[in-house]
C-alpha cells in the first residue's frame, strides 16, 4: 500500500469496541482509541445502526439548509453544553472549530491577536498552525504566527525554578500582557487555551489557573475560549475537562469523539459572541454532513445513558493507582498523571535530571505496537506515552493492557 505518508506500519482493516484489527486479521488493544476519538468506543451498535437508517434517508443536504437532523445535533449539544453557552456553530474537524472560535471573538472584539499557551496544539491548518505553540508546524506551513505565547503552566516541567508556583507565574504573564500598556503585547481578541493540553503530553495546569484565567479574562473584557476537542466528551472523567475547575468559558471548542468515528466538531458560545459575525463566513460543503450528524446524535446518546463520562472517571483513578504502583521505583518514568482516561506517562533518562527520554518513548511504544498494544505519543520533547482508550473499555483488557506497559518499560 503507497500513500504520500506511510508514518505508521500498521494497515487498519476492522474496529470495534476497543480493539482494531490489521489486513491480517491480527487483533490490537486500542489504548488510544485512534488519536482519542473513539470515545463510545469503534462502531457501537447504535452509532452504526443510526449511520445505516439514515444512509437509507439521506446522506447529504447542503450546509445552509435547515433539517430536522441538525436541529437535533444542535439540542442534544447544548444539553451537554454549561448552561450560558446557548448557541452552536458546527465545523467539519477540531482545527476549523478552533479558527472559527477565533473569527468569532475577532468579530466581537474587532482586535486581532490571540494570546495562548506553549505547547499548545489547535490544529494543523493554515489558520490554526497561527496560534499554535510549537513553531515546527507554522514553519511546515509556512505562516506566521497571530499569537503570543506564554508558558503552560506544566507542574513537572515548569520553565522557572522548581519549586515555584507555574499557575501563579503563568497567570502573572498573562496579566502583563493584557493589563500592561508596554507589554508589547497587540490588545487580544481572545484567550485560547486547552484546560488539559493532549498533544503536549496530558498536561493538568494546577489547581486555580482555569480560574484564574477567568478573572482575568472578565477583568479585562477579552472572551475566554476552551479549546475541549481532545479532553472534552468525557474523556477527563467530567464532560468538559474545565469541569473539574468549574470555569465556564465564552466559546468552547469540541471535535474528535462526539462523531462517534465521524468528522464532526463545533463551537459552543454565549449568544453575544456568537451573533455578531456572519455564521456562514467560516463554511464548508460538508458541515455536519448527514451522516456525521445522525453518527453525533448517537455518539452522544451513547455517552450519556451508558453512564460513560462517570466511567471514565472511575477507570482513570483504577489507572493512575495501578500505574503509580507497578511504575513507583521505576528510574526512567518521571511522572504518571492525568485525569480520567487521559494519562501521560513522562519517561526521562534520569528522575533527578528530569532529561527527556523521547528514544525510550518511540521504542516501548513501538514495543507495544509489536505486542498487540496501541499507546499514543506526545509531549513537548516527544518522550510522553499517552493513554486515552476507548471509554467502554472493559476493566479486564484494560488491566491486560497495563500490564503490558509496566512490564514492556520494566
Ligand atoms: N485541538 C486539540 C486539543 C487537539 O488535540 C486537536 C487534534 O489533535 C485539534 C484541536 C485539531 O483537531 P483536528 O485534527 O480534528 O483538526
Amino acid at each position: 500500500m503507497r500513500t504520500f505518508w506511510e508514518p505508521e506500519p500498521l494497515v487498519w482493516a476492522r474496529t470495534e469496541g476497543c480493539h482494531v484489527w490489521d489486513a491480517e486479521g491480527r487483533a490490537y488493544l486500542d489504548l488510544y482509541a485512534g488519536f482519542a476519538v473513539a470515545n463510545v468506543g469503534y462502531c457501537h451498535p447504535r452509532v452504526t445502526e443510526a449511520i445505516r437508517e439514515q444512509a437509507g434517508v439521506m446522506t447529504h443536504c447542503p450546509s445552509a439548509a435547515p433539517s430536522e437532523l441538525r436541529a437535533e445535533l444542535y439540542e442534544r449539544l447544548l444539553a451537554i453544553a454549561p448552561p450560558s453557552l446557548d448557541r452552536v456553530l458546527l465545523a467539519v474537524t477540531g482545527a476549523m472549530a478552533n479558527e472559527t472560535a477565533v473569527q468569532l471573538a475577532r468579530a466581537a472584539t474587532g482586535r486581532r491577536n490571540v494570546i495562548t499557551f506553549s505547547g499548545a496544539y489547535p490544529g494543523r491548518t493554515v489558520g490554526a498552525a497561527r496560534y499554535a505553540g510549537r513553531h515546527a508546524y507554522r514553519e511546515q506551513l509556512g505562516v506566521a504566527a497571530e499569537a503570543h505565547f506564554v508558558p503552560y503552566p506544566d507542574p513537572y516541567r515548569s520553565p522557572w525554578a522548581r519549586g515555584g508556583d507555574p499557575g501563579a507565574t503563568s497567570l502573572a504573564l498573562v496579566e502583563h500582557a493584557l493589563t500592561d500598556p508596554a507589554s508589547g503585547v497587540e490588545p487580544p481578541a481572545c484567550v485560547l487555551v486547552e484546560p488539559i493540553q493532549g498533544n503536549a503530553g496530558v498536561v493538568v495546569p494546577p489547581a486555580g489557573f482555569l480560574a484564574g484565567l477567568r478573572e482575568l479574562c472578565d477583568r479585562t473584557g477579552t472572551p475566554l475560549v476552551f479549546d475541549e476537542i481532545q479532553c472534552g466528551f468525557g474523556r477527563s472523567g467530567r464532560m468538559w475537562a474545565s469541569e473539574h475547575e468549574a470555569v465556564v468559558p465564552d466559546l468552547m471548542t469540541v471535535g474528535k469523539g462526539i462523531g462517534g468515528g465521524l468528522a464532526l466538531a463545533a463551537v459552543l458560545g454565549r449568544s453575544e459572541l456568537m451573533t455578531t459575525w456572519q455564521p456562514d463566513a467560516v463554511s464548508s460543503t460538508f458541515l455536519a454532513n448527514a451522516l456525521n450528524a445522525a453518527a453525533g446524535c448517537a455518539a452522544l446518546d451513547v455517552l450519556r445513558e451508558d453512564g460513560l463520562v462517570a466511567r471514565s472517571e472511575r477507570l482513570g483513578e483504577h489507572v493512575l493507582e495501578r500505574l503509580r504502583s507497578m511504575l513507583a521505583e521505576h528510574p526512567a518514568v518521571g511522572e504518571v498523571r492525568g485525569r480520567g482516561l487521559f494519562v501521560g506517562l513522562e519517561l526521562v533518562r534520569d528522575r533527578t535530571s528530569q532529561e527527556p527520554d523521547a528514544e525510550l518513548a518511540g521504542r516501548v511504544q513501538t514495543a507495544l505496537r509489536e505486542q498487540g498494544v496501541l499507546v499514543g505519543r506526545g509531549g513537548r520533547y516527544g518522550n510522553v506515552l499517552i493513554l486515552a482508550p476507548p471509554l467502554v473499555i472493559d476493566e479486564a483488557a484494560l488491566d491486560d493492557g497495563l500490564d503490558t506497559v509496566a512490564a514492556e518499560l520494566s
